[in-house]
């Protein structure tokens, strides 16, 4: 298995430079968001060659994409403001944000 952890890590300080130094303000989708973090996610295969993903980061696994996203997201990125378009509070996480807007669809 070929690992190219230079490369990877010197994409990761790019994408980051870039969110600290505009301090992004997110919405639900953001390009620079996307490949920030799907940089900090690799690909394996299990021992029965399924599909594993890798949070580079610090190692956690999951089957699930999603999760290891959700994970990056939550654990590795800082600064990230998400802002509901609603009320103007901020989140850290687009799934925080989500939840949060839930309880503007009751009014
Ligand atoms: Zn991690
Ligand atoms: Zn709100």
């Amino acid at each position: 298995m070929i690992r190219v952890f230079s490369l990877k890590s010197w994409r990761i300080l790019v994408s980051l430079i870039l969110v600290l130094t505009k301090r992004l303000f997110v919405t639900d989708f953001s390009p620079e968001l996307e490949s920030l973090i799907q940089s900090y996610v690799g690909k394996t295969v299990d021992d029965g060659n399924l599909p594993v993903w890798e949070c580079l980061q610090c190692g956690k696994t999951s089957n699930r994409q999603y999760n290891i996203r959700g994970h990056v997201e939550a654990k590795h990125i800082e600064g990230l403001k998400l802002s509901c378009s609603v009320c103007q509070k901020c989140f850290k996480t687009r799934d925080s944000l989500r939840h949060h807007t839930r309880i503007h669809k009751d009014i």
